[in-house]
Formats: C-alpha cells, structure tokens, sequence
C-alpha cells in the first residue's frame, strides 16, 4: 500500500478499508509516513468525511496502535469525563478530585491546547514539578494511592492519538466529527475505565457550531463506548462564552482550585456539579443526579476534595503548596482591560476569537514546537446579557509581550457584538444523553 494512492482516494470522496487505515495508523506511527502527507489525508478526511465504519476502524486501529490498559483486578469503577473541547474548559482539574474523593477510580487521560480550545494538560504543567508523562506502572500506583491519575498520551497508551493530535492542532483539521471520535474515544477507551461521561459543548467557541452537529457526536461517543461495553452518558454543554472567567493555563488551575474551595463563577461551578453528579452516577456512587450533586456539595465544602487535589499534586511531583499560594504558579507581568467602544447588552461573544486572542498572547501554540506561556490569557468579565457602559471592563488581558496587545484587544472588541436590545443568557446544559 502507498501513502499518496490512499490520500488521493479520499480526497476523490472515496470510502476507506479498514485494512488501509490500519495501514496508515500504524505507517504514521511508527514514523513511516510523513508529517506532510499525514497532514494531506486529514485534511481530506476534513473535506470528504468518513462513514460510521471508517470511524469506527479509525478508533479501533488508533486505540491498538498501543497498550489498552487493565485495571479489571481493581474492584472500585473507574469513571472519566472527557470534553470535546472549548473556551475555559478546567472542569477536569475539579472532576478528577471530586470523584476520588467519592470513592470511584478517575485513570484520566488528556490532550493539549488543541486550536483556539485549552488543554487539560497545558494547564497541569503550569503547576511547578507536575508530571503528565508517567510510565503506565506508575499510572497504576498512582490511581491506586490516590484515586487518580491525570496523564497524556504517551508512546505506550495512545502513541497514534499523540501524533495526530499534535499535528491536527497546526493544520487546521481539529473541527471533524469523525476525527475528534476517534482522537478522543482512542484514549479513553485505553485507559482502562468502566464509564464515561462526554461533555460535548455546542457554540461559537465549540467545534460543533450547531447542537444538530453536538448530538451526533454524543451519540456517536456513547455508541462506541456501548460497543466496546463500558457505561456512558453525554451531557450538551453551552459553549458561546468562555466557562467561567479565566482563559489560559495558570489562570484556569486558579479558577480550578477556587472551585474546589467552593467560589468562583457559578456557570463553572454548576458544569462542574452536573460532570461529577453524572459521573457519581455512572460509577454507582449516587442512586440519582440530585444525590450526585449533594455528594459534590458536601465533598467541597468538607474540603475533602481540595485535600484530594494535594494528595495528586503530590504524588504526580508537583508542587502541593500551590493550593495555598498562587503565587507559586507561572504569571504575567502585566495586566491591561478591554473597555467596550459602546454601551448595551452583550449580544453574543464569538468564543472561538476569545480563545485566539489568549493563544496569541502566548497560551497556545501554532507550531507543532511553539513553547506556550503558562502565565498569559485573559479574564472575560463581560457576559452575554450583562448591561456595559461604554468604557467599562469586557475582559483583562495577562501578558508578557507588550507587542501583542494591540491585536488581542482587537480580536476581544471584535468578539463582543454589544447592541440595544435585552437578552438572555444561553443555558448551559442543553442536553442529557443517555
Ligand atoms: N478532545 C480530543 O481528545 N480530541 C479531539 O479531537 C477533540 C477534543
């Protein structure tokens, strides 16, 4: 088989066999195929799509390409969330301790920063010391001492989603149903869980625009998790302004341990007692949602949770004293507001330019070897309804580089649509998916 006769086939609209897909999943992993010609067939793929059965064989042949974890001599469930990716997305650095604190298994396995969307793992490395890249023997002790383990994909567990990726983040391939499926249930599946619990997010900072397109993909993730027997459940999750305030790495670990101490902005606080009740749920520590979401209460407010959070840090290499004093995580050294140019309603909020202005400011990459600033982002103060005046504060800016302001408080003024009329806020669950 060649490489090219396989891209020139579904650039031409053609179905894919599962043995050349295999074929390319191995030959791209193994390094037998280029980056340039990887990069051809996915943006092919882009273009043409894939039927449900070459998605289906991508996720096999991608989940096989390495070690599928299992932890069936545990006796707890193991639960994880994955997110399809949006703007301020951290529920996962709260999800993670609330579960183990409850009691489940969380083996959580991320990705980085992918396009204008964070990464739970960018994040996590913003805490001094933390260690993503555990072998899988210490992924192991590590769930086991504390209930939790939040990795990458490594060369061991998920080699192929690592290439993939890190490459559909620069070549402007990430927004394809088929693609996020098999990137996102390749990892999942490997990491040896009994549940999952998808938060698809729909809006102009999601990569599904319409909740039509959403839909699909839950139920396209919660029919291969049924497929391959694991319990699952998706949640639609609004997506047409930032989660909560902050955007950009350290920012968000803040906003995160906040949550665990039970402040922060409610639209944040609420996604993350709705994932974990659904995933309390799911792993059989909650008869119901509403128990779920006590079982949260009382986890954040007995401080449990937090004292979970020091426990992984801890064991993960970082640095625990974070919790305490934020001082200790990466920074900017300098803070500068977007004052709206008019005064009315915020209107809308074009989330996917909030998530480029923070990735120009250095939070994200667009090379495959860009080095990120963990300090830099922004805080998005202004929400959709909220009544502005002219000269008040839409969002504050943290950054390192004077010589990029001017164009992310561009891109911010462009992203409000700031009019006359009332509105009400979008809700933020949309759908539960069963
Ligand atoms: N999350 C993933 O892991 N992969 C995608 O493609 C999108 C979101």
């Amino acid at each position: 088989m060649r490489a090219v006769d396989i891209i020139a086939r579904k650039r031409d609209g053609g179905e894919l066999s599962r043995s050349e897909i295999g074929f390319v999943v191995r030959a791209y992993t193994s390094g037998e195929i280029a980056d340039y010609q990887m990069a051809a067939l996915l943006m092919a793929i882009y273009l043409r799509g894939m039927s449900k059965e070459e998605t289906l064989a991508l996720t096999e042949e991608m989940l096989y390409s390495g070690v599928v974890v299992d932890f069936s001599d545990l006796e707890r469930p193991r639960i994880d969330k994955h997110s399809t990716g949006g703007v301020g997305d951290k529920t996962s650095l709260v999800l993670a301790p609330v579960v183990a604190a409850a009691g489940l298994f969380v083996p959580m396995i991320s990705g980085r920063g992918l396009a204008h969307s964070g990464g739970t793992l960018d994040k996590l490395e913003s805490i001094p010391g933390f260690r993503i890249n555990l072998s899988l023997d210490e992924f192991r002790s590590t769930l086991v001492k504390t209930g939790a383990a939040l990795i990458g994909q490594t060369a061991e567990i998920a080699p192929a989603d690592k290439k993939l990726y890190a490459l559909r983040d620069v070549t402007g391939t990430v927004a394809c149903a088929p693609l996020m499926a098999a990137s996102i249930m390749s990892k999942k599946m490997a990491e040896g869980i009994t549940g999952l619990v998808s938060d698809v997010k729909v809006g102009s900072g999601a990569f599904m625009k319409s909740e039509d397109e959403a839909r699909a993909l839950a139920q396209v993730l919660i029919d291969i998790a049924h497929g391959m027997g694991k319990d699952a459940s998706a949640l639609i999750t609004d997506m047409n302004q930032p989660l909560g305030r902050a955007v950009g790495n350290s920012l968000e670990v803040i906003e995160a341990f906040d949550a665990l101490k039970g402040i922060g902005p409610a639209d944040f606080i609420e996604l993350c007692r709705e994932l974990a009740a659904e995933m309390l749920v799911i792993g059989r520590a909650a008869d119901d949602v509403p128990s779920g979401r006590l079982v949260y209460d009382k986890l954040i407010a007995s401080g449990a949770a937090l004292e979970k959070m020091r426990e992984i840090i801890e064991a993960q290499s970082g640095d625990p004293r974070v919790l305490d004093d934020y001082g200790l995580l990466p920074g900017a050294a300098h803070q500068r507001a977007v004052p709206a140019l008019a005064a009315g309603y915020v209107q809308s909020i074009d989330t996917e330019a909030i998530g480029h202005a923070s990735m120009l400011l250095g939070a994200g990459r667009s090379r495959l070897d860009t080095p990120i600033d963990h300090g830099v982002g922004l805080s998005a103060e202004s929400r959709i309804g909220d009544n502005v005046e002219q000269g008040s504060t839409l969002a504050t800016l943290h950054f390192n580089d004077e010589a990029l302001v001017e164009e992310a408080t561009l891109l911010v003024n462009r992203a409000y649509d700031i009019g006359p009329e009332p509105v009400e806020p979008p809700a933020l669950i949309k759908a539960v998916l069963r």
